[in-house]
């Protein structure tokens, strides 16, 4: 597809979370209408969106009649079932592409992948039983992160070992799920960059935050880094290696560590990310509009930073300081409409102009 798409199209965007919500603005904002195909009841999606689909990734015949109903299929995270993809891609494209997705669904497909690029990754082995669990602690070592293959998120399907005694208890905690063993990484820091390449093969990055998380949440995204300029070329040039590999059309966000030793890729995600939020108030064009305008076929936006950001996720209770935030200067607020607070539930972030 090289011909962008005209005023008036329809993105489908699978998956009806915040992420689908602020790319549905975004694509508002751009004179193009979405449909949004969610499981869940009151997606915070379906309040913006032009349509929306209730619908299990199961339900075939919902499936086609959405992918019918659209230009190009989006989606918001990474674990729509291939089933519901087959469907949908007889019909119309899916951006970013069923081998980028696929390659960031599986942490082992993915740390090979990236290791065949010739990137730095943690070292790394298979786990398929007790034994190979046993020979991984000697191979790597400990400390370890014993993690499930697929369908981790914010820190949950992970185990960390802290001796070879914890072998039998955390391989107990994958419940027979595949999984690799992680070697720990020494970090000074955790920093993320949020790279978009568009069909004509241009790529532009947004500059690298730091990151922190709490109890394996996001907590904040600080930018700019507090990281040497020659890191955050490195950044830069190793995102752009990896969209170019994937021909990868889209946003995507490269989660890094920062070592002694130079940067460590710790996970890809295929689709606009929780620590490129600050872009929405430090850019001329935020990562959603930059990756509607990737997907869309159109140029790619300026995603220079203007302002310097302190992005800071609202978790569940901090709803209650909303009111209080209304009130300081330079402070953004973006909420998701959540009915629910829930302990651990993202109902919403911040941005503080910092600088
Ligand atoms: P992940 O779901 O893989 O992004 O892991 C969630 C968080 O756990 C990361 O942001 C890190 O803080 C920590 N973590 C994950 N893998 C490692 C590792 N190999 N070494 C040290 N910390 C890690």
């Amino acid at each position: 597809m090289t011909d962008p798409l005209p005023t008036g199209a329809t993105i489908g965007i699978l998956g009806g979370g915040q992420l689908g919500r602020m790319l549905s603005v975004a694509a508002a904002r751009l004179g193009l209408r979405t449909h949004i195909f969610e499981p869940g009841k009151d997606a915070p999606a379906g309040d913006v969106a032009h349509h929306v689909t209730t619908a299990p990734y199961e339900d075939a015949d919902a499936l086609t009649a959405f992918a019918r109903s659209v230009d190009l299929v989006t989606y918001e995270f990474e674990n729509v079932p291939t089933s519901a993809l087959d469907t949908i891609e007889a019909i119309v494209p899916i951006h970013p592409n069923r081998r980028a997705l696929g390659t960031s669904q599986d942490r082992m497909t993915e740390k090979t992948f990236l290791q065949e690029l010739g990137l730095s990754v943690a070292p790394f082995a298979d786990i398929t039983d007790a034994a190979s669990l046993d020979a991984a602690i000697i191979e790597i070592g400990v400390p370890a992160i014993l993690k499930t293959r697929r369908f981790g998120y914010d820190g949950k399907g992970q185990v960390r070992l802290h001796s070879a005694q914890d072998a039998a208890a955390a391989f107990a905690d994958m419940a027979g799920a595949p999984a690799i063993l992680e070697g720990f990484v020494d970090f000074t820091a955790e920093i993320s960059i949020i790279a978009a390449r568009n069909p004509q093969g241009e790529v532009a990055c947004y500059d690298p935050g730091m990151n922190v998380h709490r109890d394996g949440i996001l907590h904040t995204t600080t930018v700019p880094a507090q990281i040497p300029a020659s890191l955050r070329t490195d950044a830069v040039l190793l995102a752009a290696r990896i969209l170019n590999a994937l021909e990868y059309v889209g946003v995507m966000g490269v989660e890094l560590f920062v070592t002694p030793r130079g940067l460590i890729v710790n996970e890809i995600a295929p689709r606009v990310h929780n620590s490129g939020h600050w872009t929405q108030n430090g850019c001329a064009v935020d990562q959603f509009e930059q990756h509607i305008r990737a997907i869309a076929g159109w140029p790619l936006g300026d995603g220079s930073r203007h302002s310097d950001v302190t992005m800071e996720n609202l978790i569940g209770a901090d709803m209650e300081r909303v009111p209080a935030l209304a009130t300081e200067a330079g402070c953004a607020i973006h909420l998701y409409g959540k009915a629910e607070i829930k302990a651990g539930r993202k109902m919403g972030h911040i941005n503080r102009i910092t600088g």
